[in-house]
């Protein structure tokens, strides 16, 4: 059996212990039905797999719309929704300045594979308000902006290694398909079927946050990485939120061994500021990623650098990467609406207090209580972790066990009318349609379902 990439295989679906709580369970008729219908279409009865319930209880819901922070499922459920589509929705649902731009692109046809003016548009107000990166391609999703990145980095370099972490989740390109064996450095072991041993012999994985592993990489494999991923703020397996000093070092180790080093921000990129971690930390990668945000709720990714890497890519340079659909008129017009509106003035100041606000409440009110809890948060990110230490900075340091504890809050929080995303190990997203008196709501569903969940 595979260790799952993002651990959601762990649960046993459908099953729901009898509710001792005082709230009754929701109705799931209509979506219980859909799922029925799905499983007979799609494997797990899903297009992804982190969308089945398969960590939390009952069956997964299905949601027919959304609007501003909350959405509505099969069965008319209204929720709070924290997943905000796992991160693109920053300006909540069926943002009116993203819908009309889109539905105003729509009306002269939808893709041409011809280069639009969309394309400049939403470059020229990336690369005008980013001083890390000076070109960029875009993609159709977040793997293949990294699947791309690695293929550059490689080129560039002439060198094949790959060094990443565990912990951190970058798509499921076949390379970093990849966890660490049992050494202090090792090749990864392969986390996926149908993913060659050869290439996972290829990529290095080691934890995060150790930097004796890190030097000794580079020993036992000089001149050999092509590149380090990482994202620098790792959301796909809690929030293990890295210390700046050690992402300094990654920075100069990399520089030190003519290694590239690739922050992936695929969550980050406009997520913490328009200039995502590497604006934050004040740190210069070599190759960055971005997906979600970047394309206001339509399939965009991109992959950007220096003038001089990118002249490797072509068909200006040697490393072949394409798209049929890449650049996307429809999809470009989603990404400008949606980056002008976080180009306002105060845009992140009132998101992440908004969102500081909201997590030291619930820090406060569990910590009052000696609740084993802690909320873990940076920008308008936040992560729920049942714990008691003031830092979780690597994968190893989550105790799995306690994702019994999420089980628990997630339904009552259902019940409550909050939704999150289906597992522990998810982060949730606050945007900027979350108004204070729906987070004041929130809450107090939150306060109440860790009563549940703490109850003696
Ligand atoms: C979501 C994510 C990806 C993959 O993006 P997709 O659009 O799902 O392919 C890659 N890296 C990070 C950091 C992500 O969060």
């Amino acid at each position: 059996m595979f260790d799952s990439i993002k651990k959601i295989f762990a649960g046993n679906e459908g099953e729901m212990p009898v509710n001792l709580s005082s709230k009754p369970d929701i109705s799931r008729e209509k979506s219980a039905d859909l799922y029925a219908k799905a499983k007979s279409f799609f494997p797990g009865g899903v297009n992804s797999p982190v969308r089945a319930f398969k960590s939390v209880y009952g069956t997964p819901l299905f949601i027919q719309k959304g609007d501003g922070c909350h959405i509505w499922d099969a069965d008319d459920n209204q929720f709070i929704d924290f997943c905000c589509s796992w991160g693109p929705l920053i300006l909540g649902h069926n943002n009116t300045k993203v819908r009309e731009k889109v539905t105003e692109v729509m009306q002269n046809g939808m893709s041409f594979g011809a280069p639009t003016a969309l394309e400049n548009e939403l470059a020229e107000l990336i690369l005008k308000n980013n001083k890390y990166i000076e070109k960029l391609r875009f993609v159709s999703s977040g793997t293949e902006a990294v699947m791309s990145a690695i293929r550059l980095a490689r080129g560039y370099t002439k060198r094949d290694k790959i060094l990443k972490f565990e912990g951190c989740y970058h798509g499921h390109v076949d390379a970093l398909l990849v966890k660490a064996g049992s050494g202090l450095v090792t090749f990864g072991e392969t986390s996926s079927a149908g993913v060659p041993k050869a290439f996972a012999d290829e990529t290095i994985v080691i934890s995060l946050n150790d930097k004796n592993a890190l030097t000794k990489a580079f020993e036992e494999f000089k001149d050999q990485i092509a590149a380090i991923i990482i994202e620098p703020i790792p959301a796909n397996n809690g929030l293990l939120l890295q210390e700046k000093e050690y992402l300094e070092f990654l920075r100069e180790i990399c520089t030190k061994n003519g290694t590239l080093l690739i922050f992936d921000e695929v969550i980050s990129g406009f997520r913490v500021g328009f200039e995502g971690a590497a604006g934050y930390y004040q740190i210069k990668p070599d190759i960055i990623t971005y997906g979600k945000i970047i394309g206001g709720g339509m399939p965009v990714g991109c992959y950007g650098s220096s003038k001089e890497i990118m002249a490797n890519v072509s068909p200006e340079g040697p490393v072949y990467q394409a798209g049929t659909l890449s650049g996307n008129p429809v999809a470009m017009a989603a990404g400008i609406a949606q980056l002008s509106e976080l180009l306002r003035m105060g845009f992140y100041r009132d998101l992440n207090g908004k969102t500081e606000e909201f997590t030291a409440s619930i820090q406060r009110f569990a910590s009052a209580r000696n609740y084993k809890f802690k909320v873990f948060s940076i920008g308008s990110i936040f992560w729920f972790a049942f714990t008691d230490s003031e830092a979780i900075r690597s994968a190893e340091e989550i105790d799995a066990s306690s994702m019994e504890k999420f089980k628990v809050m997630h339904r009552e929080l259902l019940n409550r009318g909050i939704y999150l995303g289906p597992s522990g190990y998810e982060v949730g997203f606050i945007s900027s349609a979350h108004t204070k008196v729906e987070l004041e709501k929130a809450k107090r569903a939150i306060f109440e379902s860790l009563d549940l969940v703490f109850r003696k």
